[in-house]
C-alpha cells in the first residue's frame, strides 16, 4: 500500500522488526557452487583445514544449505544499537534529475563504524568469543572493516589486531585513531611484524600495499598463534549471509512505500554490501519468479566482475588463503590507489561471481571521477556525504534514472548507501580542486597478473 503522504521520505522500522534469521541464498541457487581448495594440496577444503582460522560455528555457516539461519539473541541485541537502518526516498535527487523514476536508498552509514560492516563484525566477534578465542587478526582497506571489528571486539571483549593497507593508512589517519579508540592495535601493511610483510618490504620498500597483501599478513598472524583467529570483512559466504539483514529490512520498507524495485544496485569490492541488499530480492526472483534487475557496480581500476576471468585463484597476494572460484584479475594484481579503498581488491565473492557467470545479475564498471561527480550531486540534493565506495552505486542509480527519463518510464530504483564519507574528505577535496586522478582499465598489468593463475 502506498503511504498516505506522497512526500514521505524515511521508512523506519521498529526494533522488533530486526530480522530473526539471516537469509542463506545457497538454499535457492539454481546452479551448484564450486568448492574452495586448499592452497597447498589444491584438494577441496574440509572443515578441519579452516579450523585454525575460524570458529566452527562460522565454518558451519560457510557451507550451510539451510535457507534461514537464526540470529543469536546477543547479536540481535547488539544490532539494536543501529538497526533497523532507515530506507529513504530520494525525492530531492529525483527533482534535480527531473526523472519520473522513483529512487530509494537503504542507509547503512548510521552504524557506529559508519558502514554496513558491523552487521558481520558483531556476529563474528560473538561466535569467536563463544569458542574461547582471545584475539582476532584482520586486514582493512579504507579502514571501514577495521573500525567495525574494533567496535565489535570492544562489545565482546576481544583483542583486535588490524593490518591496514599502507595507501589508506597514509590517506586516512583518522580511521586508525577510531580503531585505536575502540581498543584495537593497528599497523600499516606491508608491515615488519609478519614473514610475508618483511619479504614484500625487502623487495618493494615503498609498496602501497593492497587488500590481498594485508589478508596474507592477517592470515599468517592467526595461523601462527593459538589464541588468535582470523576475521574477514567480505568475500566469504558467512560474511554475505550476515549482511542479508539489509535486504530483508529493505523488502519490508519497500512494502511500506507501496513499491517494488525494478532495479536493485550495490557497489562491489568483495561483494558483501551488494549481497546484503540484493540476495533477499534475488531469492524472490528464484523462488517466486519476481523480476528484480540486479546490478553490481565496480571501479574501472579494479573491474573483476566485468573484465576479470572466472577461474580458481588465491584470495590473497601471499597465496596462503584458500583458492576459490571467482572473477579475478589475478592475485598478483595490485590496483592503483583509488579513493574507494574498499573496492581495491583483485577478486570477488564466489557467490556473487557464480551469479554473474550465470547471468542472474548484471555488472558494470565506472571511472573514479564520474563516481565523485555522482557523490557530490547526491550530497547536494540529499545531504548525506557518501563514502567513495557507494558513489559507484549512486553513479549507476543516477544513470538508470536518466535512462528512465529518456524512456519516460517511472522505474523504481533501489540502491545501497553502504557508508558515509566523513573520513574521506581529503578525497572530496581532491575532486573539488580538480586534482582527483582518473584511472583507465590497466589491461597490461591485469594480463601479467592473470598469467600467474594457479593451474587447476
Ligand atoms: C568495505 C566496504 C565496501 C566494500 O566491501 P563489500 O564487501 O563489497 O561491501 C564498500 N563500501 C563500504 C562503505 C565499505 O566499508
Amino acid at each position: 500500500m502506498a503511504p498516505s503522504d506522497p512526500r514521505q521520505t524515511k521508512f523506519v522500522l521498529d526494533e522488533s522488526r530486526i530480522p530473526r534469521a539471516w537469509y542463506n541464498i545457497a538454499a535457492d541457487l539454481p546452479v551448484p557452487q564450486s568448492p574452495p581448495l586448499h592452497p597447498g594440496t589444491r584438494q577441496p577444503l574440509g572443515p578441519d583445514d579452516l579450523a585454525p582460522l575460524f570458529p566452527m560455528a562460522l565454518i558451519g555457516q560457510e557451507v550451510s544449505a539451510e535457507r534461514e539461519i537464526e540470529i543469536p539473541e546477543p547479536v540481535r541485541d547488539a544490532y539494536r544499537l543501529f538497526r533497523p537502518s532507515p530506507l529513504f526516498r530520494a525525492h530531492r535527487l529525483e527533482t534535480v534529475l527531473d526523472t519520473p523514476a522513483h529512487i530509494y536508498y537503504k542507509y547503512e552509514g548510521g552504524s557506529p563504524a559508519g558502514s554496513h560492516k558491523p552487521n558481520t563484525a558483531i556476529p563474528q566477534a560473538f561466535y569467536n568469543k563463544e569458542a574461547g578465542v582471545k584475539r582476532l587478526a584482520t586486514e582493512t582497506g579504507a579502514g571501514q572493516w577495521g573500525s567495525a571489528l574494533a567496535f565489535a571486539g570492544a562489545l565482546f571483549d576481544l583483542e583486535v589486531k588490524v593490518y591496514m593497507v599502507r595507501a589508506s593508512y597514509d590517506q586516512k589517519p583518522y580511521r586508525r585513531v577510531l580503531m585505536e579508540t575502540y581498543g584495537a592495535e593497528v599497523v600499516a601493511s606491508p608491515s615488519l611484524t609478519t614473514n610475508y610483510g618483511r619479504a614484500v618490504l625487502a623487495e618493494t620498500p615503498d609498496s602501497p600495499g593492497s587488500l590481498g597483501m594485508a589478508i596474507s599478513e592477517a592470515v599468517e598472524d592467526a595461523a601462527t598463534r593459538d589464541d588468535t583467529k582470523y576475521a574477514l570483512g567480505s568475500v566469504l559466504n558467512h560474511v554475505l549471509l550476515h549482511q542479508t539483514v539489509i535486504g530483508q529490512e529493505a523488502i519490508e520498507q519497500m512494502g511500506m512505500a507501496g513499491e517494488s524495485p525494478d532495479i536493485v544496485i550495490g557497489c562491489t569490492g568483495g561483494g558483501s554490501n551488494f549481497a546484503g541488499l540484493t540476495f533477499p530480492f534475488l531469492g524472490r526472483n528464484f523462488r517466486e519468479g519476481a523480476k528484480h534487475r540486479i546490478i553490481a557496480v565496480e571501479p574501472e581500476a579494479a573491474p573483476s566482475l566485468t573484465r576479470g576471468v572466472y577461474a580458481y585463484d588465491f584470495g590473497d597476494t601471499g597465496k596462503m588463503a584458500p583458492i576459490v572460484k571467482m572473477h579475478t584479475l589475478g592475485s598478483d594484481f595490485i590496483p592503483e590507489p583509488i579513493h574507494a579503498g574498499g573496492l581495491r581488491y583483485h577478486g570477488m565473492s564466489p557467490l556473487v561471481s557464480l551469479l554473474k557467470e550465470h547471468d542472474f545479475i548484471e555488472a558494470r564498471s565506472v571511472h573514479q571521477r564520474s563516481t565523485f561527480e555522482a557523490g557530490v550531486q547526491f550530497a547536494r540534493a540529499e545531504g548525506i556525504l557518501p563514502a567513495p565506495e557507494p558513489t559507484h552505486a549512486i553513479r549507476a542509480a543516477i544513470d538508470e534514472a536518466l535512462l528512465a527519463k529518456e524512456a519516460g518510464e517511472a522505474k523504481v530504483i533501489l540502491f545501497n548507501l553502504c557508508g558515509h564519507g566523513h573520513f574521506d574528505l581529503s578525497s572530496y577535496e581532491r575532486y573539488l580542486d580538480g586534482s582527483l586522478e582518473d584511472y583507465e582499465y590497466p589491461i597490461e598489468k591485469v594480463a601479467a597478473a592473470l598469467a600467474g593463475l594457479p593451474q587447476i
